[in-house]
């Protein structure tokens, strides 16, 4: 199997020792948010991250990996200014408002059962202060792009899983974040359903250009949708290695690929280390 052309053996692996192969990633513009020396402990005393740094840089769709409880869905909630961090800084470059800076999805479309697709998609929107006839234009021209333009006065239940995501992301979306901030969209979903709204979500984030943070378990999600991988430890999470995924885009036919073999089998093997080596859960 083709070792990516970018692998070195001399990569940056969060202090610990290098995974053979893994990269650190092309330094990109000024970060849109920081983590800097970032810890988070909750009332009951779980400290879920310790000493986290990650930069998040401008049009790039970078993934979280790691184990389940690591403290990926914690970073994306601080990232989203959800939540405060115990300690460190976090900063925002470019943000006139941070609430409409945000895009965020989660595992569940977390749909309003008694409101059409329209009026979903609507509701960040309305607790802005957008009347329902200024928000008609950009509503609609949300749920075109994912896909979901003849389906605005459907209510979630006659839609499917993947749908129901789509509606989820076009909500996310109306408010023309900088930053799409996204935990486990598609962990759900079947895998023929998953691979489609992969695809699709890598031609909404060209053609807007937005920003994503995606979170996953999954290192052949990560790949494939990523151009940098963060590789993080069990609880309390931090961050092991990272992994610049220099794939052409789009990725059509890479799926299939002996590159996407190779990346997956690094990202695999940094993961295993970061097991074995970091943590203490
Ligand atoms: P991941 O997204 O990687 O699965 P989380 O960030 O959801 O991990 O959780 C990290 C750890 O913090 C877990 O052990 C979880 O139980 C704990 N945790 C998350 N949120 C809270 C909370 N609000 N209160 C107490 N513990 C929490």
């Amino acid at each position: 199997m083709a070792e990516p052309a970018n692998s070195r053996p001399d990569a940056r692996a969060g202090g610990a020792l290098a995974p053979k192969g893994v990269t650190p990633a092309p330094k990109g513009g000024a970060a849109i948010a920081s983590l800097r020396n970032v810890s988070k402990a909750f009332a009951n005393g779980i400290v879920a991250l310790d000493r986290f740094d990650l930069d998040v840089r401008p049009g790039e769709f970078l993934s979280l990996l790691g184990p389940s409880g690591c403290g990926k869905s914690t970073a994306l909630r601080l990232i989203a200014g959800l939540s405060a961090p115990s300690s460190g800084t976090i900063a925002w470059e470019g943000f006139d408002n941070r609430a409409r800076g945000v895009g965020f999805v989660f595992q569940e479309p977390t749909l309003m059962p008694w409101a059409t697709v329209f009026g979903n998609v609507y509701l960040p929107l309305r607790l802005a202060g957008v009347t329902q006839e200024t928000a008609r234009t950009p509503v609609m021209e949300t749920l075109a792009r994912v896909g979901l333009a003849d389906f605005a006065a459907v209510y979630p239940r006659e839609l499917s899983g993947g749908m129901k995501m789509r509606v989820s992301i076009a909500r996310a979306l109306v408010t023309q974040p900088k930053l799409l901030l996204m935990d486990e969209p598609f962990a759900a979903l079947d895998e023929i359903t998953r691979f489609k709204l992969n695809d699709d979500l890598l031609a909404l984030k060209e053609s807007l250009g937005k920003t994503v943070v995606f979170v996953t378990h999954s290192v052949f999600e990560s790949v494939y949708l990523s151009n940098r991988i963060v590789v993080m430890t069990p609880r309390p999470g931090r961050v092991y290695a990272e992994i610049a995924v220099d794939a052409p885009s789009p990725r059509h036919g890479f799926r299939t690929s002996a590159e996407y073999a190779a990346f997956c089998r690094l990202a695999s093997e940094a993961l295993e280390r970061a097991m074995a080596e970091g943590g203490t859960a």
